[in-house]
């Protein structure tokens, strides 16, 4: 309690925010920047959002979506506090957001639920035990006493459906059913809001998914799947990385398999780099694997990058890998 104090200290004693989360934005992401920004927007601050990638196609049903903008050059030079979403690392939303952090002197406030976040701040709330960054936002929300709205609802509700798979992953407490019903009751419709996020896929992420189903590799044990995903398969089917989300789940949901790992080729000025997913059925913890490159997140869903080839990078994570099967 002693850091949601601190944060509502906060929020009272400044006017002015800007609301960060991670590169590559999923639906905790960006309905947690969106609730917030309502609420602080309700108390009568003026409040901006940040995301160095554009909101995906399947987000973009959220009312507050289009406030989110992808650059900082016309950030109000007035904002005193930047609050950083979902994120267990400084580094998370990039590397304009992170030089941008560097040269001036905001005050810094987290709210996140990763297992892996070691960020040492006054102003920090970290519970790795709620499904969604957006549960946290839910909760200091109540605490700052903000009626919970139409458009916060429904942010909130997008989170949870994101990060438990539809209350389907072992993160889904019956805390989050109890929150989600509350947010049903505020007018968060669970049928259009999965529809928009789960059924209405456009074609060319399907023709996508076909030739990453087509990379899959299972290892000798059956117990490790590797799919990838290169720059000629993005362009060939003219899709992009938010169109991999939810593919890693067909090598998880393989028979025997434990780890499954989506290997996606990075932009990276000339040098090759694989952005990695990593996701675990049970019982190895792949924000460890995660860690050991640089990256993090949850003990059954992480991420990390590794830079080289193709092969160097599979055999070089396959090798930490089996260290924990
Ligand atoms: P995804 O595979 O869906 O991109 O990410 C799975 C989980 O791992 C998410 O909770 C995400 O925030 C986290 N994650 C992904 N990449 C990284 C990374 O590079 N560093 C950290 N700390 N977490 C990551
Ligand atoms: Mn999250």
């Amino acid at each position: 309690m002693k850091n949601i104090e601190n944060i509502k200290k906060l929020i009272a004693e400044n006017e002015k925010f800007l609301i960060v989360s991670h590169e590559n934005p999923d639906c905790d992401a960006i309905g947690s920047m969106i609730a917030l920004g309502v609420a602080l927007e309700r108390l009568g601050k003026h409040v901006e959002l940040y995301n160095k990638d554009s909101v995906p196609d399947y987000l973009k049903f959220l009312s507050g979506s289009s406030s989110i903008t992808n650059s900082l050059d016309t950030i109000d030079e007035d904002i005193s506090v930047v609050i950083l979403l979902d994120c267990a690392e400084i580094s998370r939303p990039g590397k304009v957001f992170e030089e941008f952090i560097k040269n001036n002197g905001y005050k810094l406030a987290f709210i996140d639920h990763h297992k892996t976040n070691g960020i040492d701040s006054d102003y920090i709330i970290i519970d790795e035990y709620v499904s969604s960054t957006g549960i946290l936002i839910y909760k200091l929300i109540k605490e700052l006493g903000i009626e919970i709205n139409k458009d916060i609802a429904e942010s909130i509700f997008s989170t949870i459906l994101g990060d438990t798979g539809s209350f389907r992953y072992s993160n889904t407490y019956a805390e989050t059913f109890e929150i989600a019903s509350e947010l049903v009751k505020k007018g968060a419709d669970p049928g259009k809001i999965s529809t928009y996020i789960f059924d209405e896929e456009p074609i060319e992420k399907i023709k996508l998914m076909g030739l990453i189903l087509n990379t899959l590799e299972v290892d000798d044990s059956g117990r490790v799947a590797f799919l990838h995903v290169d720059k000629d398969m993005y362009e060939c089917t003219h899709t992009k990385k938010e169109h991999t989300e939810g593919v890693i789940n067909y090598a998880r949901s393989i028979m025997g398999v434990e780890v499954a790992a989506l290997f996606k080729q990075n932009h990276c000025n000339g040098n090759v780099e694989w952005k990695i997913s990593l996701r675990s059925k049970d019982y190895v913890d792949v924000s460890k694997i995660a860690q050991e490159f640089g990256g993090g997140g949850h003990h059954k869903a992480s991420g990390c990058k590794i830079k080289g080839s193709l092969e160097y990078a599979k055999s070089t994570l396959y090798s930490s890998i089996i260290k924990s099967i």
